[in-house]
Formats: structure tokens, sequence, C-alpha cells
């Protein structure tokens, strides 16, 4: 390397070091997805520095996090008569936390509430409820997390409803299923939540559902932690047509960070580490006679070396760049997926670690104004036109 271009490269990354750190302190910092609540409900206090998973307020704060959607979320074994009410109890677990640190951070359930908690320098505390299931085929418990502050409602999880197919069935069932997409009483769940100000969130659901609620929505659409199919082919993640649909409906689409959506070498990876300590994969699985215990052992013995099959962050930021010269920069965010997935690209081990997508946006020339956009506005955007 030449002593001219040397000197050049350590002044870019100094000049880069502490451009991109002031950018994204003075930048509003929307996150659309964190199921943090899940270690809260086992009883850690997040209102304090904690040493195990991605986040905590403590945390959130250092990564510049302005805006902070909660996930609350249950499996679909909790089913009727339970979902509802483990909606709620997740929710006043929220409230706990957000007393507990209310030097920090806030709850809000308005427009105006989130703005007031930016001036007030804290962190905006939102809810979104993942899973039409927690519902529970009633509009009137839908009313009722409305009204305890639900700002979003996935349609749907990896589960349909009575009323909203998935995308994991969707693909995985396909024409078995009895119904795809979205049945009248689903069209009328989308219109409630128009009325209501809840945003409808489009991550996880099928296609078909995906197409219903767009033609159904009058207001512009979240889809809240899900990335570029065109990049990474996971069903969960957008195709282009998706892309363009819900940029013509002035929505916004918020990347997953999960290194499985991210990178589609990523379970190729792993399975390769996996073949490669069959002997200890083989003998967990002898000593462990539930196959979740088996799994969970393996993967906590062999995560150092996962570590190494994720995907660089270039290749997160890809999936953002990807979306931005596609439609546009106005259209694409950030939805973590923090402490809901076992593994995050390189560069991004936990929510501090946020300020590394500016510096990443900022070194492909990105403007100000759109990393912006990216951070926080686009969402802030879609927020304004839904909640009351
Ligand atoms: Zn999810």
């Amino acid at each position: 390397m030449n002593r001219l271009f040397f000197i050049t490269l350590l002044f870019c990354s100094i000049v880069f070091s502490s451009d991109h750190k002031k950018l994204h302190t003075a930048a509003i910092v929307v996150d659309t997805h964190n199921d943090v609540l899940l270690r809260a409900m086992k009883g850690e206090d997040l209102s304090v520095r904690t040493t195990e998973g991605h986040s905590d307020v403590v945390r959130l704060n250092e990564g510049g996090v302005d805006v902070q959607i909660f996930s609350v979320w249950c499996g679909s074994e909790f089913g009727n008569g339970r979902a509802f009410n483990r909606a709620i109890e997740m929710i006043d677990t929220l409230h706990a936390i957000v007393r507990r640190a209310n030097d920090k951070i806030v709850l809000t359930s308005t427009y105006m509430d989130v703005n007031r908690a930016l001036k007030q320098k804290k962190i905006a505390a939102l809810i979104g409820v993942e899973g039409g299931h927690m519902i529970e085929d009633s509009l009137f418990y839908l009313d009722s997390l409305a009204k305890r502050g639900m700002n979003y409602l996935t349609l749907t999880w990896n589960n349909s409803t009575t009323w909203a197919t998935s995308a994991a069935d969707e693909t995985e069932k396909g024409d078995s299923l009895a119904f795809k997409g979205l049945t009248e009483f689903g069209k009328n769940v989308v219109r409630r939540l128009n009325d209501l100000g809840v945003m409808v969130d489009l991550s996880h659901t099928g296609e078909k559902t995906f197409w219903d609620a767009l033609a159904v929505t009058k207001k512009p659409v979240l889809v809240s932690h899900s990335s570029v199919y065109s990049i990474c082919p996971s069903r969960r993640n957008l195709k282009d047509d998706q892309i363009k649909a819900v940029a013509k409906n002035n929505g916004v689409i918020c990347i997953n960070f999960y290194s499985g959506f991210i990178d589609s070498n990523y379970h190729r990876r792993v399975s390769e580490i996996r073949k490669n300590y069959s002997g200890l994969v083989d003998s967990m699985k002898q000593a462990n006679a539930d196959y979740w215990k088996a799994e969970l052992s393996i993967d906590s013995a062999l995560a150092p070396h996962y570590l190494e099959a994720r995907p660089t962050l270039s290749l997160l930021v890809d999936h953002i760049d990807y979306i931005a010269k596609l439609v546009g920069a106005d259209f694409v965010g950030i939805g973590s997926d923090f402490d809901g997935v076992e593994s995050l690209p390189k560069e991004m081990d936990d929510v501090t670690f946020l300020p590394n997508i500016t510096r990443e946006l900022l070194m492909r020339g990105y403007t100000e104004k759109d990393i912006r956009k990216i951070l926080g506005s686009n969402v802030m955007r879609v927020m304004k036109a839904n909640m009351q």
C-alpha cells in the first residue's frame, strides 16, 4: 500500500467514524421489532444493563434508539382462551419495565406522545402485537388491545388464523389449505385497524394475505421485520413486486437482521459445522430424549463456531440498499428482531452496534437526508399516517 493511499484511507476512516456517530445520535432512530419482552417474561430486569441477549433499556440508549416498538408475541399453542390474556400480561410487563426506568423510557400510544418523548430525550416505547391469533377471532379483543396501546398488529405469525393465512402455511401447505389470503372477517380486521389508528403489519403473512390486505387498507402499511427475497429467498422476505406495492401504498419495509434472512448460505454453513462436529451432535442427541432440548444444547456447544458462519454487516446493508435502489430511500427502515433471533451479522452483536449501519450507509455515499429517512423518518411518516 503506498503512503499517500494509506494516509487518505486513515483520514477517511477518522472522518467517517466521527461523522457517523454524530449523525446517528442526531437522527431519529426507530426499530420496529424487538422481542426482548420474552426475556422479561422469564424474570429478567431489563431496566438495567444485562449481559445476556441483544438489548435492554440501557443498551437501547447506547445504540441511539429513539423509538422502539416492542413485540408482544406468543406461540400458536396458547390458542383461544389464553392468547389474548398472554398479550395483556406482556403489555403489563412492558409497563413495569418503563416504570422502573422512567428517566430513560416512556410508553407512548399516540403520535403526539412519541414526539413528546423525543423532545424529552426519552425512548418512546410502543407495542406491536405479533400474530392475529392474539385477538382470538374477536373484534372486541382487537379493540381492547388497541385501547391498551397496540400500535401495530401483525396479521399472522408463522401460524395462520381462521381469517388470514401465513407465509409458512401458504408455502408449506399450499393448495391443501381450506382458504388462502383474508376472509371477509380478515378484511374487517384490516378496516378496523385503519379506523383505530393501529398499523397493519404484513411481516409473516402469506403472499395472498399480503395482496388482500393491500387491496383493503386505506392507510400506509408496515412490514415490521422482513428482508429482501431477491438477495435471500426466504418465505419471510419480500419479492420485488411486493416491495414495489408497499412503496406505491406509501408504506415501509423494515429490514430484519437475522442471519438466516440476510444470507442465503447461512443455513448451509451452519449445517456444515454440525457435520464437522457430528460426534458431539450425536452424543448430545443421545443424552437428550427431547428434540428441542437436544437442539438447544447442540447450538450452545457450537455457538463459538456459528459466530464465524455469520454474514457480514455489508450484506445486511445490501438489503437496505436493494430497496432504496428499487423504489427509493423513502420506503425502507430497521426492524432488527433483536432478542428474537439466535444469530446476527458480524459487527451487529447487539443493539449498541446499530451506529455501524449509519457508518456503512455513509461509506456507500448515501446523503444525510436519506440516512435519516432509513434510520427512522420513514417509519415516523407511516406512524403519523396511521396513529391518532
Ligand atoms: Zn417475527
